[in-house]
């Protein structure tokens, strides 16, 4: 296989190499389409080699989180080797998919549930889990819908249940349906709310893989990782990390989306230049490359880069880091010049507030407040020192609550300032201008 380390192009993706082969919808979604495509092939095989085989694959296929944070699958998984004092061990895929912009995990359960169901099995499995629990956002009703007839069709032909594949191994696979919050997408909000509660975030630790859902041991992960990990075990774990580069390993689903001629999902190899991402699959940005403004390249909790950052940076983990942002959910949010970018950002704050659980001062206090500036920065009727007030209030809420949401809200405030302030203060410019002069005596 190639080096990744000497490589130094990136996609498109052979049409052989692709994981989700039916991300369209244009092939039968159902078992038996599924199995012509692939799936359910020798899982029994998979299965008989054992949780450790499995997690050395995750571990040497490189893959990391698809939901946004990019934590190591393999050491994830493998937190929950460990005796449990008889308490069952559970797997809970985190399908409430609400980030702004990102709406890759709601393909895979439309078009190729089975991926899904089937991943459910070899990642419980490696772990040891006698259950999985999809929690899947309570607006995506025809997924659920369709992930339903997946699970039935895989009880049926003894796929899961009580020896599944023929293994010897019982695992179940439930669906439950959440109600409409975002805050419900962070693991043990999400944890909360299976228990039947508020989804309100937990302090931890104890982490899930110790005190998990019902006091159990639990991993959460999202449904792109988990819909991946029978093909890594099929196809081999060299394969998968013979795509992106050094920690940035594998294939990975992105959204495009906003002043693009042709939004998309596609499936691409990590690593591809941004430019190349939107030019090749979006068709491009509306107006020409020339009239590119800025991109939030990874859901609305990441920073906005600008035009010149944008050229280049390579779509994974590391490369957005380097540009002081991140690769998040992937959903790239395209905004060209005549997008308002100050109303754009200020839209994500509102969102913020209204999602905030409140549990903690800094996010629900700061939103709020964040919020209220912005709204003011939209007609420009604000102080030019407001700005670095308002940057340090988004570093006051920054790694000072409970859960993500504070970050999540705070990042795009900070990379609208670092990179559009000239916007801002032409915006208070305009507003000056249009004041009544104050009569002189
Ligand atoms: Fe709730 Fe916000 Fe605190 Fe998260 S950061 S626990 S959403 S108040």
């Amino acid at each position: 296989s190639t080096k990744p380390a000497e490589k130094t192009k990136f996609g498109p993706l052979k049409d052989e190499d692709r994981i989700f082969t039916n991300l369209y919808g244009r092939h039968d979604w159902k078992l038996k389409g599924a199995m012509s495509r692939g799936d359910w092939y020798k899982t029994k095989e998979i299965l008989l080699k054992g949780h450790d085989w499995i997690l050395q694959e995750m571990k040497d296929s490189g893959l990391r989180g698809r939901g946004g944070a990019g934590f190591p699958t393999g050491m994830k998984w493998g937190f929950m080797n460990k005796p449990s004092d008889g308490r069952p061990k559970y797997l809970v895929v985190n399908a409430d998919e609400g980030e702004p912009g990102t709406c890759k995990d709601r393909e895979i359960m439309r078009h190729d549930p089975h991926k899904l169901v089937e991943g459910c099995l070899v990642a419980g499995r490696s772990m040891g889990a006698v259950a999985a629990y999809i929690y899947i956002r309570g607006e995506f009703y025809n997924e659920a819908s369709n992930l339903q007839v997946a699970i039935k069709e895989a009880y049926a032909n003894g796929l899961i249940g009580k020896n599944a594949c023929g293994s010897g191994y019982d695992f179940d696979v439930f669906v439950h349906r959440g109600a409409g919050a975002y805050i419900c997408g962070e693991e043990t909000s999400l944890i909360e709310s299976l228990e039947g509660k508020a989804g309100k975030p937990r302090l931890k630790p104890p982490f899930p893989a110790d005190v998990g859902v019902f006091g159990c041991p639990t991993t959460v992960a999202n449904v792109e990782t988990v819909a991946v990990a029978p093909i890594i075990c099929r196809r081999g774990a060299s394969w998968f990390a013979s795509f992106g580069r050094e920690r940035n390993r594998g294939t990975k689903l992105f959204n495009i989306s906003g002043n693009v001629n042709n939004p998309c999902t596609v499936e691409e190899e990590m690593s591809i230049p941004l430019k190349e991402l939107i030019e090749r699959h979006a068709g491009g940005v509306i107006g020409g490359w020339d009239n590119l403004q800025g991109v939030i390249p990874g859901g609305s909790s990441t920073p906005v880069i600008p035009k010149s950052v944008c050229e280049d940076v390579p779509m994974d983990f590391d490369g957005l880091i380097q540009a002081q942002t991140g690769l998040g959910t992937a959903a790239v949010i395209v905004m060209n010049n005549q997008a308002d970018m100050i109303r754009c950002i200020s839209r994500l704050i509102e969102f913020y507030k209204h999602e905030s659980c409140g549990q903690c001062t800094p996010c629900r206090e700061g939103c709020g407040w964040m919020a209220k500036i912005m709204n003011r920065f939209e007609t420009g009727n604000a102080r030019p020192a407001e700005i670095d007030m308002l940057y340090e209030l988004s570093k006051q809420i920054e790694g000072h609550t409970i859960c993500a949401l504070g970050d999540g809200a705070a990042w795009p405030v900070q990379g609208l300032i670092r990179h559009f302030r000239p916007v801002i203060l032409e915006r208070m410019k305009d507003f000056e201008a249009k004041q009544p002069k104050k009569a002189t005596a």
